[in-house]
């Protein structure tokens, strides 16, 4: 996603940034308390009509897919009910504010907010305040955290650039046609890059954090077929989840509402959930790619067997933030960026300054690829003293201990199971389209993962609950 866009408008003459995203966890509960009486408002201002005629539809998630699905459809004279399980709205669009800054626990970015990105005048209307973070702005430092200079990764990253873009015309031409992973593409074409730790740097910063997974798990042929809106990355310094909270205005969502079962025949679907069973004409289901691999909810009839393939082959990233607030800054509070080329792949290999959009001096760094993963079983004082360990290397021995930290685990989180959806080896753009096919006219399956143009994104959610709100209309 973002990445791909600061690969392609980078000058190489001004080597810059990358971009960023953001985070959840466990220590959000405060301010999610607060998101759900917001949530029971938007419960209470379901209008009162007589809605006995309409057709009814039950939604399944109240994140990005749900809400824009919910919305549309409600305009559009349905009767909709959305069933969320969590005690908050938005999905993996989540704001905390326990650092003293809006914090994205999950989406960050507008990615390309220009062109036709549906989510850049939605977050206007919602008063969302949009700041455009530099891709330019970064400084790079290398496993000993020197400084590198311009001239090394400027040539480095033309390295890069012409090996990703000779490897993707190589499959386009047929060349090459083997289903292997990006890291095995890389490791027979090029092996001369084996070794080199800025180029597994850009490939862990580029190439794993823009796709999610892995590059042991990333489909050389497929990893790059999504397609972006144009114009620079922003972020909503006063919070992304104003977005999901404006499209939930007036929408009937029941909260902490675990759905189990879906039973769907001719005549209709019943969802069965932690408050009861619920009925209606038809259902559109936006449960998170991750949900459905574990099988947690059950179908019956059970789902077609290519929908039930694709589920396995696509892969879900494992993609997580840690965000660490310091009394004092300690560095140039006007670079926007921080590459480190990390001995372990995707360990806190970059960091985004947040003094540039706000007066917390913190840093947000990631755990990327498979370690993204592996920082989930480590405790929050071993993430601060990697990280910290690696801190001392780049600004010096002497820098403060964070006051505060705050780490995701997406990957274990029992409503998402992961960070987003990735082509993965064995898997084609192919599999995102049967991700999203309806199933008897009754189910229709919306979300992230079912968008093989905008897979992994916030725009790609939101258009994906207006391709299931159009296809219910249109029935
Ligand atoms: C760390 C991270 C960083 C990201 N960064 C960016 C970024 O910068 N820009 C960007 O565009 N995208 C980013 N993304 C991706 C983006 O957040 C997602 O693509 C998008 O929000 C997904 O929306 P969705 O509606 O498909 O799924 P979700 O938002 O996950 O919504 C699904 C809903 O279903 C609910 N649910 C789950 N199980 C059940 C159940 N059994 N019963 C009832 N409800 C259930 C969940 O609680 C959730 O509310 C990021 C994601 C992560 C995790």
């Amino acid at each position: 996603m973002f990445r791909r866009n600061f690969l392609k408008k980078l000058s190489l003459a001004t080597l810059g940034t990358l971009g960023g995203q953001m985070i959840f966890s466990p220590y959000i509960f405060p301010f999610f308390k607060n998101n759900f009486n917001n949530q029971m408002e938007f419960s209470q201002e379901n209008d009162l009509e007589d809605d006995a005629e309409k057709t009814s539809v039950l939604v399944i998630g109240a994140g990005m897919a749900g809400l824009s699905a919910a919305r549309t459809l409600k305009e559009e004279g349905f009767k909709v009910t959305i069933l969320e399980a969590q005690n908050r709205i938005g999905g993996r669009v989540a704001t905390d504010y326990s650092l003293g800054f809006p914090m994205e626990l999950g989406a960050g970015w507008i990615h390309g907010p220009e062109g036709n990105n549906p989510i850049t005048p939605i977050a206007n209307k919602a008063g969302g305040k949009l700041y455009e973070t530099n891709d330019q702005s970064i400084e790079f430092f290398d496993e000993n955290g020197k400084a590198l200079s311009d001239e090394s990764t400027d040539k480095l990253y033309k390295a890069y650039q012409k090996m990703i873009a000779e490897l993707e015309k190589k499959y386009e031409d047929k060349e090459i046609s083997e289903d292997i992973s990006l890291a095995d593409a890389i490791k027979k074409h090029y092996p001369q890059y084996a070794n080199d730790a800025f180029m597994q740097y850009q490939l862990s910063a580029y190439a794993e954090f823009d796709a999610g997974g892995g590059l042991n798990d990333l489909s050389a042929i497929g990893w790059q077929g999504d397609s972006n809106f144009p114009g620079d990355d922003v972020i909503l310094t006063n919070g992304y989840e104003l977005v999901p909270n404006f499209l939930a205005k007036g929408l009937d969502i029941k909260l902490n509402c675990k759905v189990s079962e879906i039973s769907y025949d001719k005549t209709g679907v019943e969802v069965t959930t932690s408050k009861g069973k619920f009925e209606a004409d038809y259902a559109v289901v936006t449960l998170p790619l991750g949900v459905l691999k574990k099988n947690i909810v059950k179908f019956d009839p059970e789902l077609p067997t290519e929908k039930k393939r694709a589920i396995q082959k696509v892969g879900m990233g494992k993609i997580n933030k840690v965000a660490l607030v310091f009394d004092k800054c300690f560095w140039n509070p006007k670079t926007q960026y921080f590459g480190y080329c990390s001995p372990v792949m995707g360990m806190y290999n970059y960091f985004m300054n947040t003094r540039t959009f706000c007066n917390i001096n913190a840093l947000v760094t990631f755990g990327i690829g498979d370690f993204g993963l592996t920082l989930e079983s480590h405790s929050q004082e071993k993430i601060k003293n990697d990280i910290m360990n690696i801190l001392r290397k780049i600004f010096g021995k002497n820098i403060p201990e964070p006051s505060k930290i705050l780490v995701t685990k997406w990957n274990n989180d029992p409503y998402t199971y992961g960070a987003y959806s990735y082509c993965a080896v064995g898997s084609s753009l192919k599999d995102f389209e049967e991700l999203g096919k309806s199933v008897q006219k009754k189910l229709f399956f919306a979300g992230e993962h079912t968008s093989r143009k905008y897979r992994a994104t916030v725009h790609g959610a939101y258009i994906s609950g207006q391709r299931v709100a159009k296809q219910i209309i249109d029935l």
